[in-house]
């Protein structure tokens, strides 16, 4: 054993049982085990939880309601949900936020749109967090905000947060309940 390792020896964290090294002259701030630092993978879904999707399509017949959405330009023109933009970037304050989304394949534009919007209305927080799915089962994390059970959402690997259910009917509930 070297001298300085006797003097400072690698103790075990107690929340991720890893060995670490407190560093010589350390500040209270940095004596903690790098997996304080570690923020947990929090996904949120685009179509009625960021995106206003059913606005846009509002007293539209079901024939004009798909007419519109493949329209090229209609996904990336949507409005966000009420609170969503500031909803986000609080969470991504505390959370490793990813946008996780279904787009429309008979509308491929989507997929682009989908990059636009988010660029336009939540800007270098959602930088490469895009991740554009048909089997959101695929993923763990803390949780997933999604305001539907379809495309893999229920074989999502950590917490289904139903958003517009009776327990998260909005960005506020969801909030007060993830921070
Ligand atoms: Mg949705």
């Amino acid at each position: 054993m070297t001298t300085s390792m006797a003097h400072n020896p690698p103790k075990r964290c107690s929340k991720c049982n890893e060995f670490f090294t407190i560093p010589m002259h350390a500040s209270v701030n940095t004596k903690k085990c790098k997996c304080n630092d570690i923020k947990e993978d929090l996904f949120i879904d685009m179509d009625g939880v960021l995106v206003d999707y059913d606005l846009a399509v509002e007293g539209l017949s079901e024939e004009e309601a798909i007419k519109t959405r493949r329209t090229p330009g209609f996904f990336k023109d949507l409005k966000p949900m009420e609170n969503a933009i500031w909803g986000f970037h609080k969470l991504a304050q505390k959370y490793n936020v990813y946008i996780l989304s279904t787009p429309s394949w008979s509308t491929p534009t989507s997929w682009t749109e989908k990059v636009i919007w988010t660029d336009r209305n939540i800007g270098s927080a959602a930088e490469k967090k895009i991740i554009l799915c048909h089997n959101k089962g695929l993923f763990k994390g803390r949780a997933l905000i999604d305001d539907r059970t379809v495309n893999g959402v229920e074989e999502f690997k950590g917490e289904h947060i139903h958003f517009g259910s009776e327990k998260f009917p909005d960005w506020k509930a969801v909030l007060e309940y993830l921070l």
